[in-house]
């Protein structure tokens, strides 16, 4: 079998990861094991969640599982180490098309499973600690075309008349729009709850406390291949150049990189290229910029989005960039190496702030630092959360669709509880929609984000054709 594509070494260095790196970034613990009661792949939030979960399940010495975990490159060096840090629950988007198309209680699930993360990370960070710059405060999502804003009106409204707990979204249109978002342009907006923070800090936290409680960490091993039966002692081999670990149970914590583990999930869960930045203001700018107290998502078109997270430094994310790219396929779908950024937008966030923002054109804005990251899309646009299918020991928690923040950690409880505790997928806290079953991935056709590709397409040479 050819060498599946790896993350590779050389990525871009987002701002993250550009300073303060935390001790055990390139972490290798002392001896490499030839053993253990469970392989977690991948040291990302989903890695270091699910490290983190097993071991408060397993409070007793006796109990405690050997825990290893192999990690392709740098501790926190994949999605979670390059992404926004926006921890926006979708209050109702995901909702109403899960309400259309499997009714009001897997509705129900997606939209509270979301929004109970910002008071479970926010419980966390204060329980442990943590300085990872955690700030809850409301998301406005801008639409910018009128198609847009009554679409979601009416998701909303849909939502609501059928008794489905949307939380407190508050609604703006017309004129108030851009005075309440501070957006040129906002033809109407929804601002819900939401949450930010440094997602590097959070999870290198995460992983010290777990190699402090005995997990055994190997930064820079990628897993080259996994058996797929268990040997006659019960244990899988998990393969790496530096050495095979006989696991019991393994968990795929590998988010975008999943299915060059696992082919059974190619074209299911691909790897998907996204960009972001880091915007400052010069101290010495003409007019000093207006305080951006709220996170943004900016809806342009059917396409094309940005998120955009104002930072407690002063200075601004923001990522995705489309316009600039999303005809491309092949700059983002599909791939695994975050070295390159797209060419064509690596100068879209130049001026951004001055173009989009009321009171910011004399601000000095300009970008600092621009990145890519790999993240995991599913064909069905729901996270893979439960058991392989055709490996009774090995488990899945991936494919979080580029929004995994307020996904992960309580879905990395969920595989600990039937990892550990044995439980069933029904008796975990985890929404229907979300469970790895062979039903599901037999249902699986068209590639939503192919799907949505080619209506882009068939959109721009309508367009074309009538001239416009
Ligand atoms: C540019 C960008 C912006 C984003 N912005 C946001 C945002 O603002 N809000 C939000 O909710 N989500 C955002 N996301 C998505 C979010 O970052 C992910 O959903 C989340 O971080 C997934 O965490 P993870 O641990 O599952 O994956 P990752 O962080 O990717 O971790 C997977 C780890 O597995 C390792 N690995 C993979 N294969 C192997 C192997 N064979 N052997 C060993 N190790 C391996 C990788 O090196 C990596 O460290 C963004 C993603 C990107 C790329």
């Amino acid at each position: 079998m050819a060498n599946p594509p790896l993350p590779v070494e050389n990525s871009t260095t987002s701002f993250w990861r550009s300073q303060s790196l935390h001790e055990i970034d390139n972490l290798r613990s002392p001896n490499f094991p030839s053993e253990a009661d469970i392989v977690i792949i991948g040291a990302g939030y989903t890695g270091a969640s699910l490290a983190y979960h097993i071991l408060n399940l397993s409070p007793n010495s006796a109990n405690k599982p050997s825990i290893v975990i192999l990690e392709a490159r740098e501790a926190c060096s994949g999605a979670t180490g390059r992404n926004g840090g926006h921890l926006k629950p979708d209050a109702f988007i995901k909702a109403a098309a899960a309400l259309d198309e499997y009714g009001k209680e897997a509705a129900e699930e997606v939209a509270r499973f979301e929004t109970r993360h910002i008071a479970a990370i926010g419980d966390l960070v204060r329980k442990e600690g943590i300085d990872c710059d955690f700030v809850v405060t409301r998301a406005i999502d801008v639409c910018l075309y009128d198609k847009a804003h009554h679409e979601l009106k009416a998701k909303l409204d849909k939502l609501r008349d059928a008794g489905v707990d949307v939380g407190d979204v508050f609604y703006s249109s017309g004129d108030t729009a851009a005075g309440f978002s501070g957006f040129k342009g906002a033809r109407g907006c929804f601002s819900t709850t939401t949450a930010h923070l440094w997602p590097y800090k959070l999870v290198t936290h995460l992983l010290a406390k777990a190699v402090s409680q005995g997990v055994n960490l190997q930064t820079w091993t990628p897993v080259s291949s996994v058996s797929s039966a268990p040997t006659s002692s019960g244990r899988y081999s998990v393969t790496t150049d530096r050495g095979t670990v006989a696991a019991t149970k393994v968990i795929y914590a590998t988010n975008g990189y999943t299915s060059a583990l696992l082919p059974s999930l190619s074209n299911k869960l691909v790897p998907v290229r996204g960009i972001c930045s880091r915007i400052v203001c010069p101290p010495d700018a003409k007019k000093r910029a207006p305080l951006l107290t709220n996170s943004y998502i900016m809806r342009f078109n059917d396409h094309e989005y940005d998120y955009l997270i104002p930072r407690t430094d002063g200075s601004i994310i923001v990522g995705g960039a489309r316009r600039d790219y999303y005809h491309q396929l092949d700059s983002w779908y599909n791939v695994h190496d975050d070295s390159q950024l797209m060419d064509k937008a690596e100068h879209y966030f130049d001026g951004y702030m001055q173009r989009h923002f009321h009171g910011w054109e004399d601000s000095g804005a300009v970008t600092e630092s621009v990145w890519t990251g790999i993240m995991g899309y599913t064909g069905d646009g729901y996270p893979f959360v439960g058991r392989l299918p055709e490996a009774k020991g090995q488990f899945v928690c991936a494919g979080f669709n580029g929004h995994g923040m307020p996904q992960v950690f309580l879905s990395a409880r969920a595989i600990a509880e039937i990892v550990v505790q044995g439980k069933g997928v029904d008796e975990v806290d985890l929404p229907q929609l979300y469970r790895l079953t062979e039903e599901r991935l037999g249902r699986q056709k068209q590639h939503v984000s192919l799907a949505a590709h080619e209506r882009f397409q068939n959109e721009k040479r309508r367009k074309e054709g009538a001239g416009g």
